[in-house]
């Protein structure tokens, strides 16, 4: 079994309005998933049915090969959306007690507390009372409670949205060595910049419908156009200019560098290649730069759900 959960054809209604439609997402073991869509989408409403918070009107689910029942629950680490902690209680005693709901023996559980309190440097929060965390401090917490009895499966519903930069850096290299450990990771997001670090593959969900998914290269080869940025130095960049004019597609480039180039895009036809590019260009001018343009999640994203 190659994939770690399959959600098949699910729908839910929550009365007359249709908050997942028909949606079906294949998880590979070891992956990063990444559940994209703008707000209102139906990530979370996803995201809750394979924790069996919500049943699905239609569809099934299934973990490692079996149809999803409650006690795969244990299999799973949720840091939910809305994150709830008793706010009178002190920190280290809830994260304690969250442990040992999740079956961990009450030393066990220390143990493993201690060494992520000390590996988020935050070991000085133990005795700290909740209501004196910032959002962003009672969001480690969770992360920590969340990971801590090692899921095979963990699912983040916007994981970075409380964090600043700094700390949201932390979490992505700590999802990055939890998939190293032998974590399947599933987080949901409407903001792409933490995509391409971490996804391998992602789906994309707009107004309840799966609107494009798979390996996010695979994906990216096929938004690709066949485009690539320049700088080059010619003591006549408009001699230059006509006479690439005359033979591309050009517009002009937007990148640093040292020097006075002549920054363009240059997109080729599909039967040109980048070395046809490269040749014709080095006969007619000093080439500082050459730059093939990916397009970003962001750039698809955007593209994909203005099209639908
Ligand atoms: P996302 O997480 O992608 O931002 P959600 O799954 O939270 O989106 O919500 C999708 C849509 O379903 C929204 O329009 C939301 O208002 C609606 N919705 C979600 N949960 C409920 C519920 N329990 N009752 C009624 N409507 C809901
Ligand atoms: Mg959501």
């Amino acid at each position: 079994m190659n994939n770690l959960l399959e959600v098949n054809s699910v729908s839910k209604n929550f009365g007359d309005f249709k908050a997942l439609n028909n949606v079906s997402i294949t998880v590979p073991k070891g992956s990063i998933f990444g559940l994209l869509g703008p707000n209102g989408a139906g990530k979370t409403t996803l995201i809750r049915i394979i924790n069996q918070i919500t049943m699905p009107d239609t569809g099934t689910v299934m973990l490692d090969g079996e149809p999803l029942e409650a006690h795969h629950i244990q299999h799973i680490g949720y840091l939910p959306e809305e994150r709830g902690l008793y706010k009178s209680m002190k920190v280290g005693e809830q994260a304690l007690y969250l442990a040992q709901l999740k079956g961990l023996p009450k030393a066990e559980a220390k143990k493993r507390l201690k060494y992520w309190f000390e590996r988020l440097e935050i070991g000085d929060w133990w005795n700290k009372k909740i209501q004196e965390l910032s959002k962003g401090m009672a969001q480690k917490i969770q992360f920590v409670v969340t990971v801590l009895h090692k899921p095979k499966l963990l699912i983040f519903d916007e994981p970075f949205s409380g964090f600043d930069p700094i700390n949201a850096n932390l979490i992505k290299d700590e999802i990055l060595q939890l998939r190293e450990e032998g974590a399947t990771v599933i987080f949901s997001t409407h903001r792409m910049e933490s995509v391409e670090e971490l996804c391998d593959h992602i789906a994309l969900i707009h107004q309840s419908n799966k609107i494009l998914d798979g390996k996010l290269i695979d994906i990216k080869r096929q938004y690709k156009t066949n485009t690539y940025e320049v700088g080059l130095l010619t003591d006549n960049q408009t001699q230059l200019m006509n006479n690439l004019k005359g033979k591309f597609e050009i517009s002009p480039a937007d990148f640093k560098s040292l020097n006075d180039d002549l920054k363009l895009n240059i997109k080729l036809n599909s039967n040109e290649s980048s070395n046809d590019l490269l040749t014709y260009l080095t006969s007619q001018a000093q080439v500082n730069h050459f730059n093939e343009l990916v397009p970003s999640a962001n750039d698809i994203f955007i593209q994909t759900v203005k099209n639908n």
